[in-house]
């Protein structure tokens, strides 16, 4: 008989019934050291008090007001956002698959309306994650996402990460767009190298199509700057943000130059909760946090600390772990045995992490974990590792 929830997902038998910090609780008792944060959505750990503030006061005031009429805390995320960014306006959505979808619009509406239907294609990369909607899983491409969907939604296609020849090749008269993460999750915390984002840019440039990045995961001060293309010193013309951008509450974003989003005028899209007063409160409170330079710093200082604990893990543990990538607090460690077996030991011994693509086990906790907090942590990995092994036999 199928479940009552539609089984989508294989789940871990554990449910958390509360959450502080860095700390998740079982409803047995048992206390996790949270180092998935939901997939890099509780930017600020579990209930943080400003967000939470920002949240009960805005309940207590005005949940929803339809898009027709102003909302001035969507008002007051766009400025925030418009000032610390690349962007010259921005709309909200509710998830990184509807920041996908609005993506997509926005790039063939550019191209419509620039005399040039045909640069309806989006270039795109291998083991790459833009969400699970009909634009979503096309974007990504694989046959693990679109198997059995068809047809899928044309207009793009893809090149290897890294494979600068079939890039060059495939960028002909009908790419109007490229698409691509700075720093892939769900494909194995894969970061661009700064110079290749340069260099994607400067061939944007060169054939005058828009740069597109997914920031869903990434972004947010995620790799220790508010959004990590910062990095490489260059800008996209469309941004999708999403996660760690509500702390935990629903909410997305396209961020978009003036130019980019021209064609984007009063009816071309439209969204019922995109934008609505409780998951902007929560953003403004997100974004007065994360942006400041002092937290950057710390992002920084503690992704060092915990990529240097990391290095002590594989170096115990050359058996099982073969490196430690990633930028900032999005880190990926590479294993020698399957993930999954890490992440299920964890479990164990009351640490969480995230299974990814490409033999990698993710660490995305929460930006401000204390120093004590990652020890604990990587202790708690350590013990896990032995575990795997005593499993192995
Ligand atoms: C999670 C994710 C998405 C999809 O976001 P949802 O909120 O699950 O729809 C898109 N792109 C990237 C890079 C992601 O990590």
């Amino acid at each position: 008989m199928i479940p009552s929830v539609l089984p989508t997902y294989s789940r871990a038998p554990l449910h958390f019934v509360k959450g502080e910090g860095s700390w998740l609780i079982e409803a047995d008792g048992r206390r996790f050291l949270d180092m998935g944060a939901g997939i890099a959505v509780n930017a600020l750990g579990h209930a943080h008090p400003q967000l939470v503030q920002a949240l009960t006061d805005q309940a207590h005031r005005l949940w929803h007001v339809s898009n027709l009429y102003e909302i001035p805390q969507q008002q007051a995320l766009a400025d925030k956002l418009v000032a610390t960014s690349f962007a010259d306006t921005v709309f909200f959505t509710n998830s990184g698959t509807e920041s996908c979808e609005l993506a997509v619009k926005m790039v063939r509406k550019y191209w419509h309306d620039k005399g040039q239907p045909e640069k309806t294609m989006i270039l795109a990369f291998e083991g790459s994650f833009h969400g699970r909607s009909s634009a979503g899983i096309a974007a990504a491409g694989a046959e693990k996402m679109t198997k059995g969907f068809g047809p899928i939604l044309p207009g793009f296609t893809h090149v290897g990460w890294g494979d600068h020849d079939a890039l060059h090749a495939a960028l002909d008269d009908t790419v109007g767009a490229i698409l691509i993460e700075p720093v892939q999750g769900e494909g194995g915390i894969r970061p661009l190298p700064d110079q290749c984002l340069k260099g994607l840019r400067a061939l944007c440039d060169e054939k005058g199509i828009l740069l597109v990045l997914d920031e869903v995961q990434c972004g947010v001060a995620r790799t220790g700057r508010l959004f990590a293309h910062e990095w490489a010193g260059v800008a996209p013309d469309i941004m999708m943000v999403a996660k760690g951008i509500g702390g935990g509450f629903p909410l997305g974003a396209v961020l978009a130059t003036e130019e980019a989003a021209s064609g984007m005028t009063a009816g071309t899209h439209g969204s019922t909760y995109g934008g609505n007063p409780l998951a902007c409160a929560v953003g403004c409170a997100v974004m007065d946090i994360v942006s400041d330079p002092a937290f950057l710093d710390t992002v920084n200082a503690r992704a060092g600390f915990l990529r240097q604990k990391l290095e002590g893990l594989v170096s115990s543990h050359p058996d099982l772990f073969e490196e430690v990538r990633g930028a900032g607090l999005m880190i990926g460690l590479k294993c020698k045995v399957a993930p999954a077996d890490v992440v299920k030991a964890g479990y164990e011994c009351g640490v969480i992490t995230v299974p990814a693509a490409d033999h990698v086990v993710r660490l995305l906790p929460p930006l401000n974990i204390s120093e004590d907090e990652i020890s604990e942590a990587v202790n708690r990995l350590d013990f896990a590792a032995d575990v795997v092994r005593e499993a192995m036999g």
